[in-house]
């Protein structure tokens, strides 16, 4: 172990982290590798860059003579840059990042060699989609899938590669990513909420979703999770018995960052930031070997990219530091694991944040529109939010005193809480101008104070309000933004479509005026809302009673949770909100049910293996040891060899009490999974996967645990928890 930890020091010190000189600011290498509008302008005419930045703004279609123009622009500009390839860059429902890299070189007929590219290739590409993750949509026979340009999220150019950020659907037309339902549920949303506008600003042309993410992650040296095929394999320690010193002493929270990470932070800053991504905050987190990386928040579409390019940014740097980054949501069992903190918002094009309170009494009452809708589109649409969080490694996290438990609920503060009380209170029909008066001046006319003062923040809400945006905190640190963000930005976009109808009924039908039509729709959303408001601890024992009685889901495992997808409410969502058909969703609930039933069998497969090759033999070897041991004593003490062997023979009888448990142990697993393998419908194996496979996976462990415990250290092959989590 210690030749290895040595050897990965010795690695680390060959290679000079490229970073930032001392004279070069973050705002002067800002998206130097990103192909903007700045950069466009230099390579196309005025006209033609107007009607571009028209058509990307309006999400209209692109003549193919301007793509030829933009793509030509690209060419010279990537070449410039040095990059020999291009690549469509897409997020295939395995959850990373794919690209097949295709060089600019080309051969005319005259066997003149050239660099081409041109607009077909910028506009679309055929990959074979049947490597892919489908839920039955593609067959065999119609392997071909499309990507096709995403003109909203700007190219970008990564190592000598030219990556044009793209969707991935089928030969038949239906989603195979993540951005396509995105960027539909970023437009439905758009609509929705610029109709809502209206009503206060008809400046108001477009509302685009905003989001800034906190990533969480491990840092683990190399060389030593070189040892821990369990780590490599599936991300997360399968066995390793707790340190002596963990998390108790809360000393890595916020501490000073270890020199060795410092550098990897650097240059991944460094790089990120001429990517445009515009990383602002670093911090350790609260378990040792956690960090915590965030941006500025951007536009939701090119926020998810950012997140998604990130991730694999950071598998690469840290492994040029001699780390691997760990995102699994439970990497090390009893020390607290990792999530990812979706921060969302509504943004004008007339730059103003609809979830942040204004300066008058009606920009505060569009506030509470858009504050008083997101939270019944959450109620509405609760248990979709928990399917939407939902995975094998999530599982493991969510509810156990680290993270928001598995039920949605809402925290705004009491005195939100307060204002909304009053508002159910508003007195039915037209209301009278004192009432008006009264509402204007004592309620809403308050509410920038209230924010101001109203910061205590609930940690252990999974949705909570924090002054200008919703934070949905029970994202899982793995899982693509787009999930979550695609599901919360449908259902508010259905709720302002709904709220909308409302409020114009009333003016129309009731002939109100529109802001006692707004006073009144709102009030007849609050009904019910208090159902998903909570305040107080999210970890209690007494939550998880109290939301049962007020009939809020509470499901701790995966297969389950997704049921919510494929519910009637849920696919009527999602297809009166134009983001998934009917087939699209069924198709993405059995990605999702696969995945789990594959991840339990891979860590069970890994466990079994592990135990056997790696965990038995040491105890035999040092049973051994021991066995020797014994003999030489009674070689030398005849029949009084007892006295001087008592301990001795104690541990050579518990490794073999052991040994025996954790044989037994897989032997029955693997019984087990051979049995379930042979059930087809997705469902009732991944339920089957996680209701008799996983408690094998703590019962064999357990016994490996205690192993470590009594072997020798030398002859231990696995770097333990206390190696691992320290990293300098
Ligand atoms: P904390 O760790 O206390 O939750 P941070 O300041 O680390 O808060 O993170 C806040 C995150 O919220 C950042 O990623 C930031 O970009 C994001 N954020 C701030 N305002 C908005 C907004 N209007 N829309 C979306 N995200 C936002
Ligand atoms: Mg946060």
């Amino acid at each position: 172990m210690n030749y290895l930890r040595k050897k990965s020091l010795e690695n680390l010190f060959d290679k000079q982290p490229q970073t930032f000189q001392n004279d070069q600011k973050y705002s002067s290498l800002f998206a130097s590798n990103v192909f903007t509008n700045e950069v466009l302008e230099q390579y196309v005419n005025k006209d033609a860059f107007n009607q571009i930045v028209l058509s990307v703004n309006k999400g209209s279609k692109i003549s193919r003579s301007y793509a030829d123009q933009i793509a030509a622009s690209l060419k010279a500009w990537a070449l410039s840059k040095g990059a020999s390839h291009y690549t469509h860059w897409f997020q295939p429902l395995t959850g990373g990042t794919a690209e097949k890299h295709d060089a600019f070189f080309d051969i005319k007929f005259s066997g003149k060699p050239i660099e081409s590219f041109d607009g077909s290739q910028l506009v679309q590409q055929e990959p074979d989609a049947s490597s892919f993750p489908s839920g039955g949509i593609r067959n065999t026979f119609e392997a071909r899938g499309y990507t096709a340009w995403d003109p909203t999220s700007p190219a970008f150019i990564l190592g000598k590669n030219l990556c044009i950020p793209t969707i991935f659907v089928s030969y038949t037309g239906e989603a195979l990513d993540y951005k396509t339902p995105l960027l539909k549920s970023i437009q439905t949303l758009d609509a929705a909420a610029t109709e809502i506008c209206k009503y206060f600003d008809k400046n108001v042309t477009k509302v685009n979703a905003t989001l800034g993410w906190e990533q969480e992650y491990f840092l683990v040296d190399r060389a030593l999770a070189a040892s821990r095929p369990d780590l490599i394999i599936t991300g997360r320690t399968l066995f390793g018995h707790q340190p002596s010193k963990g998390q108790q002493l809360d000393d890595h929270y916020f501490g000073s960052i270890p020199p060795r990470v410092i550098s990897y932070m650097q240059e991944l800053e460094y790089t990120s930031i001429q990517l445009g991504i515009p990383l602002k905050t670093r911090h350790n987190e609260v378990a040792p070997g956690q960090f915590e990386l965030a941006p500025i928040f951007e536009e939701a579409n090119l926020s998810v990219d950012h997140n998604s390019l990130v991730m694999d940014l950071m598998n690469k740097i840290a492994s040029k530091h001699g780390f691997i980054v760990l995102f699994h949501e439970k990497p090390f069992e009893g020390i607290n694991g990792s999530g990812k903190h979706n921060n969302w918002s509504l943004s004008t094009n007339t730059g103003l944040n609809l979830l942040s309170p204004g300066k008058t009494p009606m920009s505060n009452l569009q506030f509470l529109t858009f504050f008083i809708n997101t939270i019944a589109a959450v109620l509405s649409h609760e248990s979709l939010m928990r399917a939407s969080i939902a995975s094998a490694s999530n599982d493991l996290r969510l509810g156990s005193n680290e993270a928001p438990p598995a039920i949605l609920s809402v925290f705004i503060g009491k005195q939100l809480t307060a204002v909304l009380d009053d508002l159910e209170n508003v007195s039915k029909g037209k209301l009278s101008p004192e009432e008006k008066t009264d509402l204007k001046l004592n309620v809403i006319g308050k509410i920038p104070e209230i924010l101001l003062d109203n910061t205590d923040r609930n940690r252990t809400s999974p949705f909570a309000f924090t002054g200008n945006k919703f934070e949905f905190r029970a994202v899982g640190s793995k899982s693509n933004c787009a999930k979550s963000i695609t599901v919360l930005n449908a259902a508010v976009a259905q709720q302002l479509e709904k709220f909308a109808k409302e409020v114009n009924t009333l003016i129309e039908e009731k002939d109100m005026k529109k802001d006692d039509a707004i006073f009144n729709a709102l009030r007849d959303n609050l009904k019910g809302i208090n159902n998903i408001l909570f305040e107080g601890d999210g970890y209690s024992e007494s939550w998880v009673k109290e939301a049962k009685k007020r009939g809020l889901s509470h499901i701790q495992n995966t297969p389950e949770a997704l049921k919510a997808y494929i519910s009637k409410k849920s696919i009527s969502l999602f297809e009166q909100t134009n983001v998934l058909s009917e087939r699209e969703v069924k198709a993405r609930y059995i990605v999702d049910l696969n995945e789990y039933t594959m991840r339990i069998q891979i860590e069970s497969r890994s466990l079994g293996d592990i135990a056997r090759n790696h965990i038995i033999p040491t105890g035999i070897k040092y049973q051994n040891i021991l066995i020797e041991n014994v003999k030489g004593l009674k070689e030398i003490y005849g029949k009084d060899y007892q006295k001087f062997a008592e301990v001795q023979l104690k541990i050579i009888e518990r490794i073999s009490g052991h040994i025996d448990q954790i044989n037994k142990g897989i032997i029955q697993m693997i019984e087990t999974r051979k049995s379930l393998n042979k059930i087809d419908d997705e469902f009732n194996k991944a339920y089957a996967y996680f209701e008799k496979v996983l408690p094998f996976l703590n019962d064999i462990r357990y016994h490996c645990d205690k192993l470590e415990l009594i072997i020798d250290d030398d002859l231990w092959p696995l770097a333990k928890y206390r190696e691992l989590l320290f990293c300098r």
